[in-house]
């Protein structure tokens, strides 16, 4: 009998022994020490309790600080009655054909609505992760952008959504990973290839936000393509929700492309697909050619119903009201605790703790009826292990000082109070 071959792989891009192999512990031992697989259940029809309570099947009760829902839209009665209103509407769950064949207008509605919205053409996909995975390649071949292939730069922090694209888009151009916003990195890059595309989030899951207006002047200079996913930001942050990226960047045009979930703060299911300045016939190849975009599911009839009634939230003074509630929450939060992400915006805080104490520290949070995720080695780097905490708007006060109250207790850094104004 011949030899069998085994197979030896290139893991130029992705390596699923090493991703398992030290991801897997980590989850392990949160899921130990009941950090992780907590079933919620919820009462009769409602997700949260007046007192914005979850809780666990055992009957433990337990307030949600790590949920990206940062406007509480999700539960919204509007955009709950959206949801059932557009089923009753269009008499169909999900009209099984791919749209550039045959649609119904649902979600041509909320193309437009949000549209109308940011001021832009959207595109509407099942997921933002479902939308990256169609278009990376696109931007990759030429397709989409300039109309050149370019050089694909991914930030060293792109969410997975977009760097599980590396290998398929190393296969239309070159492929390469910078540091962290490395400018030089991308500015060297544009001076040598004629064209260039980088790939980031507009904000960071750990907190932070891209430098917009310093890769909008490369922009300019270079003509450098730029992909955002800017998930964490929408509804959260800029008027109207339109989030970090839209707000402040000033190259709004073919080179600016903007992805963000719906399923964050927005509250519903989807994500929006954020373009300017591209013909009917690029908007046809994306329809065409952006992968599950064409070829699988589109936003259900439900779906659709609920972003439609979230987008006319998102047009009232009830959206102004939200954010402040929430950046009220986050304000609260660093005048107690103090991380390096105090005095953002931004709705995520991490409390550092060492990699020996922060599961037995988000144990005691837990037990103390508060569920913040804890991140440690190997899942993070060595020291840098730590709580991560998610305000949202329907947090009340006492809920946040009560967080950060057992958050002191085990170890985080409490903010010092300001010479004559006793501490809060
Ligand atoms: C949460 C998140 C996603 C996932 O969004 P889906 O619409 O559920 O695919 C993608 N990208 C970033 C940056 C996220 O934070």
């Amino acid at each position: 009998m011949t030899e069998r071959l085994s197979i030896t792989p290139t893991h130029a891009y992705r390596n699923n022994d090493k991703l398992i192999g030290i991801g897997n512990a980590f989850w392990d031992m949160s899921e130990r020490s009941g950090l992780a697989g907590i079933v919620a259940a919820y009462g009769e029809g409602v997700l949260r309790t007046e007192a914005g309570h979850e809780y666990i099947a055992e009957g433990h009760e337990f307030v949600n600080f790590s949920c990206c829902s940062y406007l509480d839209l999700d539960s919204h009665p509007k955009v709950i009655e959206g949801g059932i209103e557009a089923l009753r509407r269009y008499g169909v769950l999900d009209h099984c054909i791919a749209r550039s064949r045959v649609q119904i207008p649902a979600m041509l509605e909320l193309e437009a609505s949000l549209g109308e919205l940011f001021g832009a053409h959207v595109v509407c996909s099942i997921a933002a992760s479902t939308a990256t995975f169609g278009l990376l390649p696109l931007i990759a071949s030429g397709h989409l952008g300039t109309g050149k292939r370019p050089l694909m730069i991914f930030d060293k922090n792109a969410h997975v959504s977009m760097a599980n694209v590396k290998p398929v888009c190393a296969d239309e151009t070159e492929v390469v990973t910078s540091g962290h916003h490395d400018l030089n990195f991308i500015e060297d890059a544009c001076k040598k290839y004629e064209q260039v595309a980088y790939v980031c989030d507009g904000s960071d899951s750990l907190g932070g936000y891209a430098p917009v207006k310093e890769l909008a002047e490369l922009q300019d200079r270079y003509g450098l393509i730029v992909y955002y996913d800017d998930s964490h930001s929408m509804s959260a942050y800029g008027e109207r929700g339109v989030g970090y990226v839209r707000t402040h960047s000033p190259v709004l045009d073919e080179r600016t492309i903007v992805v963000m979930t719906l399923n964050k703060a927005f509250g519903t299911s989807g994500a929006a697909i954020v373009l300017d300045g591209y013909d009917k016939e690029t908007l046809r190849v994306i329809e065409r050619f952006g992968g599950a975009l064409n070829y699988s599911q589109l936003l259900n009839t439900p779906a659709v119903g609920a972003g439609l009634a979230s987008a006319e939230i998102h047009r009232t003074g009830e959206l102004v009201t939200l954010q402040n509630k929430l950046y009220e929450n986050i304000q609260l939060f660093d005048s107690l605790i103090h991380t390096d992400q105090t005095g953002s915006t931004f709705p995520i805080r991490l409390v550092p703790m060492g990699d020996d104490t922060v599961i037995e520290a988000g144990r005691r949070v837990f037990e103390a009826g508060f569920y913040v995720s804890p991140v440690f080695f190997p899942i993070v780097a060595r020291g840098t292990a730590g709580l991560r905490v998610m305000m949202r708007a329907g947090q009340s006060a006492e809920q946040v000082r009560a967080l950060c109250a057992v958050l002191a207790e085990v170890g985080a850094r409490p903010t010092a109070p300001i010479p004559g104004e006793a501490a809060r």
